[in-house]
């Protein structure tokens, strides 16, 4: 196996068993390197630290896969891990309310460049590197024999691709294709899933527990689901009997959908609006109007896809709070999210302080929401905590 050797003092978040070493801390490779080839780590002293997937023109050089030297990497390897990330997932599809989850979760689950979300009797994956790429055939494989679904996609457009030299790449991997909807179940709600055309992966099962915490606020309310989506703050409102669920979103294909969705579940008649806007300006048209709520749920898409775009993102956080705020009528709760990475709890709260001077409202932090255990993070690699939420209530 070849080897590359790090620079002196750059082994240390690698012996922490951080995932990830970046170009500039490597010193020397044995011989030349495949894109994807596993390679021996060694520090200056050519001790081993671990063996990962190499990459020569990606930041993040290599991606670290294990740390016992003893270990081969071969295709058990890949099967091992897969059975495991999955296995523990399997609490969470036992009681027939929920059949979508997560069940890889990249480097969180030692499978960095990796992730494997289930939606119903489908799976849709996503393949970051050309390491992953190169066992693609192998993890579908152990995807089939473990979990049997009728059909496994690939929707690998993505940005982060591009690091890797890897095209966009959508298309069914083995089985059958997807409906134009997947019919899935979470919470006890039905919800379509368009796998093929949908955001993300298709849904955002990541806020599977906050959309059933927040319902449990929405009792007998007026509530504004903003950024919707398909609708899962929305539907988890109108289960548990809020009066009224007004919904925002700027997607054209978002609000179809939740429409479809509040038509199936049966329980939207005549208490659910759904409105295409971009939610800044619907909310400054309801501000306007002198519109009260008594839930708002603000669930934007991430504004800061980095720690240099922080600033910036959080004035834009920071606007459209104050504009949540002004929305409430004293008492009023804001279940607000960030899925910056960026972002850290304590900056978000701060944020939603600035938010409350600014809105001149007095507010309480009387709940924070976390992302759900399908999407893990890993002691040694805290930049897989993302999601995070506060509900704040209005004085
Ligand atoms: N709350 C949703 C997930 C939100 S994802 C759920 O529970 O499933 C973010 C959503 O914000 C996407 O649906 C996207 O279409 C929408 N969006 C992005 N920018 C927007 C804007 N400026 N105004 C309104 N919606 C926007």
């Amino acid at each position: 196996m070849k080897s590359v050797y790090l620079n002196k003092g750059k082994d240390k978040a690698a012996w922490q068993l951080h995932p990830w070493i970046f170009s500039g801390a490597i010193k020397s490779l044995s011989d030349k390197i495949d894109d994807g080839e596993v390679v021996g780590v060694y520090n200056v002293e050519r001790e081993f630290i671990a063996y990962g997937l190499f990459h020569n023109s990606s930041r993040v050089a290599i991606r670290l896969l294990e740390w016992n030297p003893q270990v081969v990497i071969d295709a058990d390897w890949w099967r091992t891990r897969i059975r495991k990330a999955v296995g523990a997932r399997q609490h969470l599809l036992t009681d027939g309310e929920t059949n979508t989850v997560r069940l890889v979760f990249a480097e969180a689950d030692f499978l960095p460049g990796l992730i494997v979300d289930k939606y119903a009797d489908f799976i849709s994956i996503q393949v970051h590197s050309v390491g992953v790429e190169r066992v693609k055939e192998i993890i579908i494989a152990e995807l089939n024999a473990l979990l049997k679904p009728k059909g496994i996609y690939e929707r690998s457009d993505l940005k982060s691709r591009e690091h890797e030299g890897l095209p966009d790449t959508n298309g069914l991997l083995s089985g059958e294709l997807p409906p134009e909807f997947v019919d899935v179940i979470e919470n006890g709600i039905h919800y379509k899933v368009n796998i093929i055309d949908g955001q993300k992966s298709g849904f955002y099962c990541d806020q599977r527990e906050n959309r059933l915490l927040a319902a449990q606020y929405a009792v007998g309310k007026r509530v504004l689901d903003c950024f919707c989506y398909s609708g899962g703050f929305t539907l988890n409102s109108l289960k548990a009997g809020a009066s009224q669920v007004i919904s925002v979103d700027s997607s054209a294909l978002a609000i179809e959908t939740l429409e479809k969705n509040v038509t199936e579940n049966g329980f939207g008649a005549g208490r659910h609006e759904a409105i295409l806007s971009d939610v800044n300006k619907q909310l400054r048209k309801f501000i306007d109007a002198g519109e009260k709520f008594d839930v708002i749920v603000l669930d934007p898409p991430k504004y800061a896809p980095s720690r240099s775009a922080l600033e910036r993102a959080s004035r834009a956080y920071k606007d459209l709070n104050r504009r949540g705020l002004m929305l409430l009528q004293s008492g009023g709760l804001l279940a607000t999210f960030s899925c910056s990475g960026a972002m850290d709890m304590d900056t978000f709260k701060q944020v939603l302080a600035w938010a409350a001077l600014d809105a001149g409202k007095e507010i309480q932090f009387i709940r924070q929401f976390h992302q759900p255990e399908d999407h893990p993070v890993r002691a040694s690699f805290p930049e897989g905590e993302y999601l995070k939420g506060l509900l704040v209530r209005v004085l």
